[in-house]
């Protein structure tokens, strides 16, 4: 949070990695099927003979294999530098600014690495009886509190692995509140800049998403949505700020509206990282949220996972919540409640979440305290206006006024040049940036989110808003060199069309 992230942008001339040339490797890293030989392993294992009660078909009956599995057969040295190659290759928020608008790549502390390392926590059994983990216990009760005191809510669960199924977790418990009240409303109002996940967990709920149009200002006016509102309204699901980064500033009224026709309010807290410390969900009337821990809380994204999206709520909806819940006694003894719900919409996941994940938040809350959050989500929004004023010279800003996190511009100003908005994602690799998320938000044409976050230090703002800038210079005076970008990365544009068309998913073994 003391905006100490560097970035060492490397504009040019990258050579080719150590010892890359004299394998053939500059094009391509051989998949690691295609390495190694028939035999070579990097594991000592006994003889099978030692271990004659091993019976694989005994316990897993039909399931057993029949075959070897096909694995690559590889010594460590050669495992270990195939994964070490491969993330040389990528771009990681561990590189250089990464202002993927929506996902929110913060710099991960590495603090939070150390405390998930813990012996303590990081060798729990997920077995192991309440009486033996009441140090991991309370810290998931301590992290629940502190996201509930953040957000509003009288409670949180930690169970759900992601946003999305932070989403669907919110959602279930929304229909079993109304099936309890024997009612069954079907449809949930999103406003048409939400992000796809939201319609996606409707559908997966059995609920009926129905979208409906902001105004053109980018936000929701309560007399557009009150034409949709009608007795089979299960709920409106709002994301606040939303993804175009503007604040609903009628986010009460909306909530208001809902409620009085017997629906409920789901808040999308995926931009809460410009809202915390300012201003509580649970304050303007939402009644259950998810937090993305890996957007917000410096968890780190992971290729996809193992994360965690908890999903926060009002005590209306407690009686639904997944189970089992951490429930701490007078005596302050902590255990795991799995019977006291019967109205619960049951288990999220196995075990007990993605501990590493609670570990790793709570680390970051409590590094920063109360202010320090404050500030971070000032810093964030502070940021996002300072790239939205300094581009705002050479670049069409969707919405040019205030914004909050994030900030959506598009290649309007550069429409007669013929580059476009992939051209300029690709030419900003070249500058050793990652691109920003591009054409979405969908109601904004070819648009580019930039969202810098607030471990971006002022430097490498500027720096971004050179490249920025002489990339909308090179589109005027050499619009080549923009449309066949990338040139500096170790692959060039790929064929989007063939990989689209024709992927290649899976390895298949040499005849
Ligand atoms: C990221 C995001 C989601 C989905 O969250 P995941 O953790 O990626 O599943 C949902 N809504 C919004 C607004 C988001 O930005």
């Amino acid at each position: 949070m003391d905006g100490s992230t560097s970035t060492a942008h490397q504009h040019d001339d990258r050579a080719p990695r150590a010892g890359a040339g004299t394998l053939g490797l500059e094009l391509e890293t051989p998949l690691i099927f295609d390495q190694g030989a028939k035999g070579r392993h990097g594991a000592s294992l006994p003889p099978r003979s030692e271990f004659p009660d091993v019976d694989a078909s005994a316990r897993f009956g039909k399931a057993a294999r029949k075959s070897q599995p096909l694995l690559p057969e590889v010594s460590e040295p050669e495992a270990f530098r195939h994964f070490v190659r491969l993330s040389q290759q990528n771009f990681a928020i561990d590189l250089g600014m990464y202002p993927l608008g929506s996902c929110t790549m913060k710099y991960n502390p590495k603090v939070n690495e150390w405390a998930a390392r813990l012996p303590g926590f990081a060798r729990l059994h997920p077995f192991a009886p309440d009486s033996r983990v009441q140090g991991a216990l309370e810290l998931i009760w301590r992290l629940e509190s502190a996201l509930a005191e953040i957000c509003g809510m009288d409670r949180v669960s930690l169970h759900p692995a992601a946003g999305a199924h932070g989403e669907l977790a919110g959602l279930m418990m929304i229909r079993a509140y109304h099936e309890a009240q024997g009612r069954s409303p079907k449809k949930v109002l999103i406003p048409d800049t939400a992000h796809g996940t939201n319609p996606a967990s409707c559908a997966l709920n059995g609920l009926k998403a129905v979208p409906f149009p902001v105004d053109e200002s980018g936000i929701v006016f309560p007399e557009k949505l009150a034409e949709f509102i009608d007795d089979d309204v299960a709920a409106v699901m709002i994301t606040n700020p939303n993804t175009v980064g503007l604040f609903e500033t009628h986010i009460k009224e909306i909530a208001d509206m809902v409620h009085a026709k017997g629906g409920l309010v789901y808040g999308d807290g995926a931009n809460l990282n410009a809202l915390m410390g300012r201003g509580r969900p649970g304050d303007f009337g939402i009644d259950v949220m998810q937090l993305n821990l890996h957007k917000t809380f410096t968890t780190p994204h992971g290729g996809g996972g193992p994360g965690c999206g908890p999903v926060a709520y009002k005590a209306l909806l407690d009686p639904h919540a997944p189970v089992p819940v951490v429930e701490k006694s007078d005596d302050g003894h902590f255990s795991l409640d799995f019977d006291s719900r019967p109205g619960s919409i049951g288990r999220m996941r196995s075990f007990h979440m993605n501990f590493g994940m609670v570990v790793r938040a709570y680390t970051y809350i409590r590094e920063l305290g109360a202010e320090g959050l404050t500030s971070a989500s000032e810093l964030a929004v502070l940021n996002a206006n300072y790239l939205r004023a300094r581009l705002s010279d050479a670049w069409h800003v969707a919405y040019d006024r205030v914004c909050m996190h994030e900030v959506v511009l598009n290649d309007k100003r550069l429409r007669e040049t013929g580059v476009a908005t992939m051209d300029i994602a690709k030419r900003l690799m070249d500058f050793g940036f990652h691109p920003p998320t591009v054409y979405f938000p969908l109601v904004v044409k070819n648009a580019l989110l930039v969202e810098p976050t607030e471990t971006e230090t002022r430097q490498s703002l500027d720096e971004f808003v050179a490249a920025m800038n002489q990339i909308a210079a090179e589109a005027n005076e050499n619009p080549e060199l923009v449309k066949s970008a990338p040139h500096h990365t170790r692959l060039k544009r790929l064929d989007e069309a063939t990989a689209a068309r024709k992927p290649v998913l899976r390895w298949q073994p040499a005849e």
